[in-house]
């Protein structure tokens, strides 16, 4: 299935010309994965990056990004965590970051776990599972929040997210997302803030200090 949600066509020429932090690098990739029109516009940036790089050179050969790309597809190897293995796109394997000595956590709401990918400095980048017709409590966004449907689907606010739909949230967004009833949601979401929860989540949050 194509995908309806995608990245900023901005983001694609940032992202070739290497101006992205990890985390996003990591959601754009993996969005590549899934969106053969969003893999023509990353081509296309990528190449216009190339030739105003080496104006100077111009019988060398066109940036090999999704060369690269594609080549580290042919050695994927599952995700893991511990001795779990992480039920994602077989796609995606080589493209994820390696979840190996990250620990799962939870959250105020059963059914909902997380591993934060550790990585220096930038924004946090999060694998998140929720089970079949979880809800996350509503919560509000300190910096910005972009995430990537690895599997399965959410509703929110905004509509139904499935699959390689990628999603950018402004801070101040307020939502509350749910997973589809009928399959477990994966995602990945890099964030720069922290998320603040509403109503009563929030008072704890509050009082704990968090
Ligand atoms: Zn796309």
């Amino acid at each position: 299935m194509t995908p309806a949600h995608h990245p900023a066509e901005d983001l694609w020429l940032d992202f070739a010309a290497a101006q992205v932090d990890f985390a996003t690098r990591t959601l754009l990739e993996s969005h590549l994965a899934y969106c053969k029109s969003c893999r023509t516009l990353a081509a296309d940036a990528a190449a216009a990056g190339a030739l105003t790089l080496r104006e100077d050179a111009p019988s060398e050969a066109p940036s090999s990004l999704l060369a690269g790309i594609l080549a580290r597809l042919k050695t994927p190897e599952q995700p893991r965590v511990g001795s779990e293995a992480l039920p994602l796109p077989r796609a995606l394997w080589s493209l994820l970051p390696d979840f190996s000595a990250a620990t799962w956590r939870g959250a105020l709401t059963p059914g909902f776990r997380f591993l934060q990918v550790l990585q220096p400095g930038g924004s946090g980048l999060f694998l998140v599972h929720m089970k079949a017709g979880r809800a996350f409590p509503r919560h509000d966004h300190t910096g910005l929040e972009r995430s990537l449907i690895l599997a399965g689907g959410l509703s929110t606010e905004d509509g139904v997210m499935e699959a390689g739909d990628f999603e950018q949230a402004e801070p101040g967004h307020v939502h509350g997302p749910v997973a589809l009833p009928d399959e477990d949601c994966w995602l990945l979401a890099s964030l720069e803030g922290g998320i603040v929860f509403q109503g009563w989540r929030g008072m704890l949050q509050r009082i704990a200090g968090q």
